[in-house]
């Protein structure tokens, strides 16, 4: 699929367990989401034979149908993408992890949705961090009332924040960007217990998210290939 390196896996494991050495972290402390929206699903099976088990999804439709196809019984599915109100029932009853959780409305209707035989679902909130206007996520200001209005759901654990910053080419301005990030992170591990999860980081700025405390990464396009445009969403 990327004919540059025949080992996609292999390469993005070395530049997170490098980017962990720089920043004086153990390279167990931050997880690897594969993305693979827009992928079939002979992809993430091909990863998931070479021990990846952490899959996420951007559309609710295409989620669930890979999902259901698979049926790879200890793989862990996040949705990723802007959560819709009339997808939140197949979201809450196919997924593990919402990582894209950013209004009151989404809060409601996954608590009710999340079905009593399964684990509560995992949540995370997802916060626009440049107020880009075109992408979902709350502003730093609402993280505390969602967080605590999450809190009060018996379907949902609160695990921490998601964030896709504004692209920026330097490192420098990644790192800044993230440590924002980071510092809302840290006041929500003041205030809620069992805050572990900072999802942050993408196939161009992971090492930025790492090194800005990240615990979580998201990799699409360097895992799998480039994506159709029309259909990539982001
Ligand atoms: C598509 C997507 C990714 C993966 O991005 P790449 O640049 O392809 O690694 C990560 N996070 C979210 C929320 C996405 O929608």
């Amino acid at each position: 699929m990327n004919q540059n390196n025949p080992d996609p896996l292999a390469l993005i494991k070395e530049r997170m367990e490098k980017a962990c050495r720089a920043a004086g972290r153990n390279p167990d402390s931050v997880r690897l989401v594969a993305v693979s929206k827009t992928h079939p699903g002979e992809a993430v099976l091909d990863l998931y034979l070479r021990g990846q088990r952490i899959f996420a999804e951007s559309y609710a439709d295409e989620g669930v149908d890979k999902i259901s196809a698979l049926g790879l019984v200890d793989a862990e599915w996040h949705y990723i993408g802007p959560v819709q109100s009339n997808k939140t029932r197949m979201i809450a009853e196919h997924f593990d992890w919402v990582q894209s959780v950013d209004r009151l409305k989404i809060v409601r209707r996954l608590d009710e949705q999340r079905p009593a035989g399964l684990d509560p679902l995992q949540v995370l909130i997802q916060v626009n961090l440049d107020d880009e206007p075109q992408k979902a996520g709350c502003t730093p200001d609402e993280i505390a009332s969602l967080a605590e209005r999450i809190g009060e759901c018996r379907r949902l654990k609160l695990r921490g924040l998601m964030a896709i910053p504004a692209p920026r080419g330097e490192f420098a301005d990644q790192k800044r960007a993230f440590e924002h990030l980071h510092a809302l992170y840290r006041q929500l591990q003041a205030d809620h217990a069992g805050i572990d999860t900072l999802s942050a980081g993408m196939s161009a700025d992971l090492e930025a998210a790492i090194a800005a405390g990240s615990t979580m990464v998201r990799v699409g396009t360097a895992l799998f290939g480039p994506r159709n445009k029309s259909e990539a969403g982001t």
